[in-house]
């Protein structure tokens, strides 16, 4: 499979995620390695890191793609990106040690709000990049070279524009997630100086800053937005230059947002409304535009004569979330007086931010038939095997009329935050099959009471 167009999200060329599987080719995967199951569609993994890497590379030649590990760590996944040329964002110290091992070579930048003294120093000897959320990590770095432990570190700090990303038609949506954009635990504040004044923290124990990081949210959509938050990160780089810092590259993060699930910006607002028996307003959904995001930051580089520093991006979901969906089998159909329940294999365990209101586009199979839904369908609320009122993976969807028991479910867009988020409440995660043909190879399995149970220390 091919993608035509530089942005596999907008204008021609765009494909729907998994418009190609046949109900036969599901059903084959679901009998030969039971449900629920995540299928990968390796070729368009790789033709989305190809197009984002042409398309990045096209504005900044000088540039480097770091995968986001914490999205979704399967091995043969950060394998294909590595071999497209793509380096690792890691957040934590196994992150860091899987990297070490399969992105021999190529560029790795660990990040996250808490970094332990071994991993600063594996990291440091390894010659990753380190961005600094906390100044306690700047005095561990310090003390060890002062001991000689390890050499001149690369540091960047990561800092924190605090503007909004997100738009919705409730303001108090908006009002909530302006104070969070301020308010949040990471990086540093750009605004009243205090990324100044970790910058000179850094320099009074004598290191420098080589990289400026930024990383806004997940899942934006707005575009503009997006921009409009980075430029006090870009004017925040020309002063460090101004004040001499050697600074190498900019690294605007990810979160870039794609179309296959929407999140509900809904406030307390909305809440009380629905509560009220009244339908809240809908946003109006937007489609993250990689094509005029990296035109928009270059020419605003370009402004500030910041052309020469390398341009990174640490892109997680736009890659991930529509190469993967979820398969699941109707395990029966509940009708309640005001409610149908369709009740399925699969539950907030392996897609633990369905829980935030997102939707996804459905599919239903039924043997080698696939089950239209038509527009006037009737809704149901997708339930998951979870021992808990919570685990619902869709409040209200559409379904096939006669959906019954046996039947499939295709959830579209589960690659992001799912495999790598997964736990075992109540359930066991489960297996990943790659896209082979008709039938399917397992590139993860699925756990096992003894997987469960083999922490269990006897005495
Ligand atoms: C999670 C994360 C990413 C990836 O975010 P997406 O929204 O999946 O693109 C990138 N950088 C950092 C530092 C992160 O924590």
């Amino acid at each position: 499979m091919t993608l035509n167009s530089p942005d596999k999200f907008v204008g021609e060329g765009a494909t729907e995620p998994f418009a190609d599987i046949a109900p036969a080719e599901a059903d084959t995967i679901a009998a030969r390695h039971g449900t629920p199951t995540f299928v990968y569609d390796e070729a368009r993994f790789s033709a989305s890191a190809e197009a984002l890497r042409r398309t990045w590379e096209a504005a900044f030649p000088n540039s480097s793609i770091y995968l986001s590990y914490k999205t979704n760590y399967l091995p043969s996944l950060c394998r294909t990106a590595h071999l497209l040329g793509l380096g690792a964002d890691v957040v934590s110290g196994y992150e860091l040690e899987h990297a070490l091992l399969l992105c021999q070579g190529k560029p790795v930048v660990f990040n996250g709000p808490m970094k332990r003294r071994e991993e600063l120093v594996r990291a440091v000897q390894a010659g990753v990049v380190v961005n600094i959320d906390l100044l306690e990590e700047v005095d561990i770095l310090a003390e060890l070279r002062r001991a000689g432990e390890i050499p001149e570190p690369r540091l960047g700090l990561r800092v924190s524009p605090g503007l909004p990303v997100f738009t919705s038609a409730d303001q108090s949506f908006t009002q909530a997630h302006r104070e969070r954009q301020r308010t949040g635990k990471f990086g540093w504040p750009l605004d009243g100086g205090l990324a100044a004044a970790a910058a000179a923290w850094i320099a009074e124990k004598g290191f420098s800053i080589r990289s400026l990081h930024a990383h806004l949210n997940s899942q934006i959509t707005e575009t503009d937005l997006h921009v409009a938050a980075l430029r006090p990160v870009l004017d925040f780089a020309r002063e460090l230059r101004a004040a001499k810092a050697p600074l190498e590259e900019i690294n605007v993060g990810g979160g870039f947002g794609v179309p296959g699930m929407q999140r509900q910006r809904r406030g307390w607002w909305s809440e009380c409304k629905a509560h009220m028996g009244e339908t809240p307003p809908e946003s109006d959904e937007q489609v993250f535009d990689m094509t005029r995001f990296v035109a928009e930051l270059r020419s605003e580089i370009a402004a500030r004569k910041l052309d020469d520093l390398r341009v990174s991006c640490e892109p997680g979901r736009y890659l991930m979330s529509d190469c993967i969906a979820l398969l699941s089998r109707v395990a029966g159909i509940k009708d309640l007086p005001e409610r149908r329940w369709a009740v399925l294999d699969a539950g907030l365990h392996i897609m633990p931010t369905a829980a935030f209101g997102e939707r996804r586009r459905l599919r239903f199979f039924r043997a080698d038939k696939e089950l239209p839904v038509r527009t006037d369908a009737p809704l149901a609320s997708l339930g998951g095997p979870l021992c808990y009122e919570g685990d619902v993976l869709m409040a209200s969807a559409r379904v096939p009329g006669g959906l019954m028991a046996g039947d499939l479910v295709l959830i579209s867009d589960a690659g992001a935050y799912t495999v790598s988020r997964s736990t075992n409440f109540n359930q066991a995660r489960a297996a990943v099959v790659a896209r082979n043909g008709a039938d399917g190879r397992e590139i993860w399995r699925r756990e096992s009471y003894h997987d469960i149970f083999t922490f269990n220390v006897t005495e």
